[in-house]
């Protein structure tokens, strides 16, 4: 039987951004999030004090962190909040706060929903923008529904290009194609036609020139629009369908390597009724270890034998039954970026930093 390769653990990247990549940056973030609002909208952010809440991961050197604590002195309405901060710390100094746009990782914003919806946080926000990594249907859903008046849209990009594109009223990510080329291609680096979810995706920053990325490898499966968008946005559309590089690897029962899709597992939660939140780690070739936060007034024990039993299901669908599903102690853990990821598979060191 053979095992699953060990994933060597890549070193932390290092990006520049000069003064004309910040400037698009800048420049490109403020069209975008008007185009969102339109003259309504800013109205509505201004009646309600026009105040920015940035959720980001501080003391490191992650580029939301970096680019925030330049904008930092320039804007007074621009505060920023540690995602490392305990839970119910974090929602008393977004009630203080009262911010009308809300800015964070999808999954800190997912976890701010619920407290929402549990009546203990209580804003108002106009803007809910949940970015950094991609939402299932199910976290976008609950999102929503916690802060019904507020528009939710979310761009894609990350540390290489953070302007590479904004996301439309109907669920796509328009690229910014006068700053960025995205090559969506196969394992082999060929082109993946419009249409097919993608291997990985190259990205070229055109701004950066002070460290040009030509052709970087994003690591994330993607799926370019056919046709035009119904939005009547003219600029080439996608989806993210996530990280290829968490796919789950099994050894097969009869030998051979079976692969599991991290989206498959992230939308078992969804269906799953309680779950607040859950992390699925690979601990060992054939084992998983379940990071379980049930929904307040959930019975946990209900909630667990439920995610249990639809991960043994979906395991032996896939010829997987050998696959042991035991739940963890701990509760779902950030990265060291402030990242919740769903699935962590087997790495032969410490869980890598998601990029930010
Ligand atoms: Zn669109």
């Amino acid at each position: 039987m053979g095992s699953p390769p060990r994933r060597a653990v890549p070193p932390p990247g290092v990006f520049l951004a000069d003064e004309r990549a910040v400037a698009v940056s800048i420049v490109l973030a403020a069209r975008m999030r008007l185009s969102w609002l339109g003259a309504a909208g800013l109205a509505r952010v201004v009646a309600r004090g026009g105040r920015l809440a940035g959720l980001i991961a501080t003391g490191g050197h992650f580029m939301a962190a970096a680019g925030a604590t330049r904008l930092g002195p320039v804007s007074r309405r621009f505060e920023l909040f540690s995602v490392h901060r305990p839970l119910p710390e974090l929602v008393a100094a977004l009630n203080r706060y009262r911010p009308a746009v809300l800015l964070g990782y999808g999954s800190v914003i997912a976890l701010l929903a619920a407290e929402q919806a549990a009546g203990r946080l209580r804003i108002d926000p106009v803007l809910v923008e949940p970015a950094g990594e991609s939402l299932s249907a199910g976290e976008h859903g609950r999102i929503a529904a916690a802060f019904p008046d507020a528009l939710i849209r979310a761009p894609y990009g990350g540390t290489e290009c953070t302007f590479l594109s904004d996301g439309c009223a109907e669920g796509w990510y328009h690229v910014n194609t006068d700053w960025a080329v995205l090559e969506p291609v196969d394992a082999g680096h060929r082109p993946t036609p419009p249409g097919e979810y993608s291997h990985t995706v190259l990205l070229s920053n055109l701004a950066n020139r002070v460290q040009p990325i030509l052709r970087y490898d994003l690591g994330d499966s993607v799926l370019m629009r056919p046709g035009p968008c119904p939005c009547g946005d003219l600029r080439p559309a996608l989806r993210v369908q996530g990280r290829a590089a968490d796919v789950l690897t099994f050894p097969g029962a009869d030998g051979g390597q079976v692969s599991v899709a991290p989206l498959a597992l992230a939308t078992l939660a969804d269906r799953t009724p309680g779950v607040e939140q859950y992390q699925v780690v690979q601990s060992g070739p054939a084992a998983l270890q379940v990071r379980l936060r049930p929904a307040a007034g959930a019975d946990p024990e209900t909630v667990w034998q439920a995610v249990r039993d639809g991960l043994t299901g979906l395991l032996a669908a896939q010829g997987l039954a050998h696959v042991t599903v035991e739940r963890a102690a701990e509760p779902p853990r950030q990265s060291a970026g402030g990242k919740y990821r769903t699935v962590i598979p087997l790495t032969a060191g410490p869980v890598p930093a998601a990029r930010p």
